[in-house]
């Protein structure tokens, strides 16, 4: 049976930490995020879908003036075989180059693995060792703390955000990076009072990776495509 290696941290020897940002482009909040790197001096990585670069072209433009890495995140994140492949026409067109990092939308890996793309060998899969779930929760504080109070934390740790949602809804997407947006000057600041430094995914050496394999079950590789449901579920749901 195929296994694939997937990557959800770096090496515990240097000071750094990738913050990771999916489900964008999505304006104006992942420019209200590109204004915040920018102040604190911050790099990070931008898991991109392939239906919002295509619609925001210029958003994903900004994220790579602002010194940030463009990977791929799908097309639309719905599982379908060859999603990765469809995203790669258009990220790869907009980046200028092949996509070397991607991460599954929802860690669905096993529909992820269905593209091409996921199995070059150059490919480099990035899962992650800290979840902000950013996603499920209104509340800053809420986010600050699943980060900086995360037993994990440490050099190489790659923590993930969300700056848009898959959602078509327009008022979701422009609501659910908020407290996100209100949490991260904090939390780069934490990350600095503990001597970490925020850095691209591929500017840190990447430890040795876990492997999935259809059929397996690693709890650090465990999808989140029941959360993703609720979450959703709730979004719909009237206020
Ligand atoms: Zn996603």
């Amino acid at each position: 049976m195929t296994r694939y290696p997937v990557y959800v941290r770096g090496i515990a020897t240097e000071p750094k930490v990738a913050l990771t940002f999916d489900d964008g482009p999505n304006p104006p909040r992942t420019e209200q995020l590109l204004e915040i790197l920018a102040k604190t001096g911050s790099r990070a990585t931008f898991f991109t879908m392939g239906k919002w670069a295509e619609r925001f072209p210029r958003t994903v433009d900004r994220v790579l003036a602002g010194g940030h890495l463009v990977g791929n995140h799908g097309y639309e994140g719905q599982g379908w075989i060859g999603d990765y492949d469809q995203a790669e026409a258009v990220i790869g067109h907009l980046t200028g180059a092949p996509s070397r990092y991607l991460r599954p939308h929802t860690f669905n890996y096993a529909s992820y693995f269905q593209s091409r793309i996921a199995q070059l060998p150059e490919s480099h899969t990035i899962g992650r060792d800290i979840d902000s779930d950013d996603w499920q929760t209104t509340d800053p504080d809420t986010i600050v703390r699943a980060v900086l109070d995360h037993p994990k934390l440490g050099s190489g740790s790659i923590i993930v955000f969300h700056d848009g949602a898959e959602n078509e809804e327009a008022a979701i997407r422009l609501r659910r990076p908020l407290p996100m947006l209100e949490a991260m000057p904090r939390i780069i600041a934490g990350l600095k009072e503990r001597g970490l430094r925020c850095v691209r995914v591929d500017e840190m050496a990447l430890a040795e990776p876990l492997y999935w394999e259809s059929g397996s079950s690693t709890p650090e590789l465990e999808s989140h495509d029941h959360l993703a449901a609720r979450a959703n579920a709730l979004a719909r749901s009237p206020d």
